[in-house]
């Protein structure tokens, strides 16, 4: 049964969450890790997780979270589904509000990562869930053999657009610069693939249907030339923002993302932010499991600590 007090309560339960969740179970503190959603986070839309060293060949996502939530659990941390309403600090604890009740911990760990953005044009958000999309490995299957228009540039956009050819008779990939942010491995891939197509300096102006998306209106940021292009479906891959909106307390950088040092402490003491959410220059999943073992660690010295004080008073 749930307790009332833990040594170290994690919120967010993606692959930074899960990997302190473990290490902290196993280093000897009690551990709950809590989130509103369903344990995985960004990684269980990856169809085949190809760059994780120690998993050859490639796995699912949701393969790779499975044994991570097993392994987690074999530890002794508990979970928590639940929303997380705030976080304060109050004589040295930390008093978590939760739609469940009041938790307190010695310890707490941000990992909740970031949410997608979005592309803020017209016919996007009326046509979300009939044909604009946010997760390939969720929808791309409602579009086998149809024509998918993928928006961004980087990583997500690259990787989604390779799964989506292997559904779609053609890929789209419109993206607003001359050149993709994608890191090089992941732009010769989708070079390689003959129904991916890209389109340079192109943005969507406009997505046009009314039961479902028809066409979007693409505008050449270099010529100005607008075109109508028919389509099935929209996936837009243009970025994140990082979910930080309990820890208004926590120093931020200029894109929102928490400040930690490189022991994933905060300015705060007994607060660590790992993963997606923390500001950083390669966010992967390896790197979000590296920082959740770095967190895990510096709160087990932490708490070490406050107890072994508590006992000498
Ligand atoms: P990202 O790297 O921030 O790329 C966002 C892309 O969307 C950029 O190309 C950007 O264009 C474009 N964009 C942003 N706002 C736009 C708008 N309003 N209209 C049109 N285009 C817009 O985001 P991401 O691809 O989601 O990746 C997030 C993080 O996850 C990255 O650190 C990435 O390395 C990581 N990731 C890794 C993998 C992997 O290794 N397999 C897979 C997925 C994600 P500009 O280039 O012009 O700025």
């Amino acid at each position: 049964m749930q307790k009332d007090f833990y040594d170290f309560i994690v919120v967010g339960a993606g692959a930074a969450g899960l990997t302190a969740a473990q290490y902290g179970a196993r280093s000897g503190l009690s551990t709950l890790l809590i989130d509103c959603a369903e344990t995985g986070g960004q990684a269980l839309n990856i169809f085949t997780l190809e760059n994780f060293p120690g998993f050859f060949p490639a796995v699912k996502g949701t393969t790779f979270i499975q044994n991570m939530l097993s392994q987690t659990q074999s530890f002794g941390a508990e979970i928590l589904n639940t929303k997380v309403l705030s976080i304060d600090k109050v004589k040295g604890k930390f008093i978590i509000e939760t739609e469940k009740g009041r938790i307190s911990a010695y310890s707490v760990l941000i990992a909740t990562g970031a949410a997608h953005k979005t592309l803020n044009i017209p016919g996007e958000r009326e046509l979300c869930g009939r044909g604009v999309s946010y997760c390939a490995t969720c929808d791309g299957p409602f579009f086998r053999g149809g024509k998918i228009v993928v928006a961004g540039g980087g990583d997500s956009a690259c990787e989604e657009a390779f799964y989506l050819s292997s559904l779609a008779d053609s890929v789209i990939l419109v993206h607003r610069r001359g050149e993709l942010r994608a890191q090089k491995a992941i732009q010769q891939k989708i070079q390689k693939v003959k129904n991916i197509t890209v389109l340079y300096n192109t943005e969507i102006e406009k997505i046009n249907g009314s039961e479902k998306v028809r066409s979007v209106l693409l505008k050449n940021n270099l010529s100005g030339e607008k075109t109508e292009m028919p389509c099935d479906a929209v996936f837009v891959f243009v970025g994140m923002t990082p979910r930080t909106e309990l820890v208004s307390m926590l120093k931020k950088d200029e894109g929102g993302y928490l400040i930690t040092n490189y022991r994933m402490e905060t300015a705060v003491s007994g607060i660590y932010a790992a993963g997606d959410v923390r500001a950083k220059p390669f966010r992967q999943l390896i790197t979000a499991s590296s920082d959740g073992a770095i967190a895990a660690h510096q709160a087990h010295e932490y708490v070490t600590l406050l107890k072994a004080q508590k006992k000498n008073l």
